[in-house]
């Protein structure tokens, strides 16, 4: 062992000491710090000869980047749908790194039973029915993959063929249906080798909606003729958190072939308030189904989650026999049933979070985001500088600048209130108009953070209307 590696095993308390005294001052500057700042590109550094050691490290860190790392974690970062960190998941993940426990198997430890309970916690909170399995992958992209993977050898089997076996060749194309499909779905469908051209975009409802329309998803199944199809449903779409109708869709599956795969990324955190849990009901008829932890359940990036019914077609689809590995168990290890093999104990910062803040906790985040959102959407409606794009469903706000071409002005709008600190936005084209959202998901925003947000977007954005 080199010198340095050797002081740092010695120094671990004094060192995690001072880790410890960096992460309190980064929470007690959040307010102080820019939710989100331009990317500017840093001089080389070059690999030192001899190391550092890590407290130089640290001091490098904090000199180089230390300042610079926005509040993205804080209260007003409201662009795409982020989430934040409780103080539980924090402490589950410092743990995760602690173990550094490989979760493949069940041949080296117990840890397998806290994948196994935190799963059953997420069916719990989500009122998931119990013969949904589930599997924390690294995001709603890879769950995404997950689940459509599984629903490709679905499609084959019906066919009598196993695309785990025998590949795509010999496999007439497999059609995905889906109304307000996530970007993801595409680059799923790129990795899984059925192609993005393979998605045939069914019509939404009219007017302000971006739900499948569900007579228009029916003609497209009897139009298959019979021939087994995926059909993505969207529960929480990106740009104003609509709901497809899985009620209706799930009862398309009494007359017609289809793999049905839910992508709740966020939106599947409705089902934690009696208030929104309608918008997933049907869900129990879901083949697979995601939902990202990163984001709702305010852990630290990456985890997310898959479930899925169909746990004969997961080991299909991701056995990893090897001698060395051992026969499959029952239950599997969760080498066989993700699409990793090595992987880290993801499980334990949702595990942390959700014996800390129980249903009660998730359903308070839940409804308080929702709030404000349509605390957002009332300011918006009765504002001289913006518009309302549509109504608030859920948790984000869709609106635009008010007055003509809007187009123009949107991009300097952005780049303005992100360089302002006071609040971060995201940008969005929704039905062919450029659009502003705000998603509230970290359970740090409060009403008061509106106040400020609302004070920066007037102040930045009237000039520009
Ligand atoms: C965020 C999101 C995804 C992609 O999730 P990642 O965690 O970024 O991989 C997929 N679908 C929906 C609906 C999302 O909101």
């Amino acid at each position: 062992m080199t010198h340095s590696l050797v002081r740092d095993a010695r120094q671990l308390k004094d060192l995690l000491q001072q880790t410890l005294e960096a992460s309190l001052g980064y929470f007690d500057a959040l307010d102080q710090r820019p939710p989100a700042t331009a990317f500017v590109r840093n001089p080389p550094l070059a690999l030192p000869r001899e190391g550092l050691g890590a407290e130089q490290a640290l001091a490098l860190f904090m000199r180089r980047y230390g300042q610079a790392m926005p509040a993205s974690n804080g209260p007003r970062f409201w662009g795409f749908v982020t989430g934040g960190t409780t103080p539980a998941a924090l402490m589950g993940d410092w743990l995760t790194g602690v173990y550094d426990l490989n979760l493949s198997s069940a041949a080296h430890s117990v840890a397998p039973n806290i994948e196994l309970e935190a799963i059953g916690l997420l069916r719990d909170l989500f009122g998931l029915p119990a013969d949904f399995n589930g599997v924390f992958v690294t995001g709603a992209t890879m769950a995404n993959f997950a689940g459509l993977a599984l629903g490709r050898e679905w499609v084959a089997r019906q066919q009598g063929k196993s695309v785990a076996l025998e590949g795509l060749a010999g496999l007439p194309p497999v059609t995905v249906l889906s109304g307000e499909a996530h970007s993801s779905i595409f680059k799923v469908l790129a990795l899984l080798g059925m192609g993005r051209n393979s998605l045939r975009a069914v019509g939404v409802l009219s007017g302000d909606r971006e739900a499948v329309d569900v007579g228009e998803l029916r003609r497209a199944l009897e139009q298959l003729g019979g021939h087994p199809c995926i059909v993505v449903a969207n529960a929480g779409t990106v740009n104003t958190g609509d709901f497809d109708d899985l009620r209706a869709i799930a009862e398309l599956k009494s007359r017609y072939r289809f793999w049905l795969h839910v992508d709740a990324a966020f939106g599947g955190f409705a089902a934690c308030s009696p208030r929104y849990q309608d918008l997933m009901e049907g869900i129990a008829a879901a083949d697979s189904l995601t939902v990202d932890a990163h984001k709702w359940l305010n852990v630290p990036y990456d985890s997310g989650m898959m479930f899925t019914r169909h746990r004969d077609l997961q080991i299909a689809v991701f056995q990893n026999s090897a001698a060395y590995l051992g026969a499959i168990a029952d239950p599997p290890d969760f080498l066989h049933l993700s699409p990793e093999n090595s992987r880290r104990l993801r499980a334990l910062p949702a595990w942390f979070t959700l014996l800390a803040y129980g249903r009660s906790g998730y359903r308070a985040l839940v409804e308080q985001h929702c709030q404000l959102a349509r605390l957002l959407g009332e300011r918006i409606a009765a504002s001289a500088n913006f518009r309302l794009l549509a109504p608030i469903r859920l948790n984000i706000v869709c609106f635009t600048l008010k007055g003509e071409s809007a187009a123009e002005r949107i991009q300097p709008f952005f780049e303005r209130l992100r360089d302002d600190g006071r609040v971060f936005l995201t940008p969005t084209t929704f039905r062919g108009q450029p659009a502003i959202r705000a998603a509230f998901s970290n359970w740090r925003t409060q009403e008061q953070d509106l106040d400020i947000a609302w004070r920066a977007m007037n102040e930045v954005g009237e000039p520009l209307v």
